[in-house]
């Protein structure tokens, strides 16, 4: 008579052997279609000193501020208003938001929606193999 094997539930998400992102500095992610920029006070507070302005100043011309939070404002083609000639110019100080892309929630929700987000990031898998820990580090720091 056969074994019977043990079936184990396998729990891991799809993306357990990690995956690929760097980014190419394309800049397609700061800008396009119309969206949020969720920032915290003390990132908004970092951002203005990197500009040179005062964080009031800073907030009245580039921050909206919206029920769930504040946001950095677009330009009226859908850039971000941090991004200048293709690049950010808060790279070292951007918002989590921005730091912690691709490995949101939504792009991790099935690798289906991975393949759609990347359509629009040609720095998903490519480059540097982030392991599982990392990956899920930076899904949990999403504010949004
Ligand atoms: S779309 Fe992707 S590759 Fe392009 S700047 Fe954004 S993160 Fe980098
Ligand atoms: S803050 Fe910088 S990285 Fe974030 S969306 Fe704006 S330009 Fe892009």
């Amino acid at each position: 008579m056969g074994k019977k094997k043990l079936k184990i539930a396998d729990n891991r998400p799809w993306y357990h052997q990690g995956l690929r992102f760097e980014c190419q500095a394309c800049g397609r992610c700061c800008g396009g279609e119309p969206g949020y920029i969720w920032a915290t006070h003390e990132e908004l507070a970092r951002i203005a000193e990197t500009v040179g302005m005062h964080v009031l100043d800073f907030c009245q011309m580039y921050v909206a501020e919206y029920e769930e939070g504040f946001s950095l404002r677009e330009m009226d083609n859908g850039d971000c208003c941090m991004l200048q000639g293709g690049k950010c110019r808060v790279y070292g100080v951007r918002p989590m938001q921005c730091r912690t892309w691709p490995f949101w929630p939504s792009n991790l929700s099935s690798p289906r929606a991975w393949q759609e987000a990347k359509q629009r990031c040609p720095g998903m898998d490519r480059g540097r193999l982030w392991s599982l820990a990392e990956i899920e580090r930076r899904k949990n720091m999403v504010l949004v």
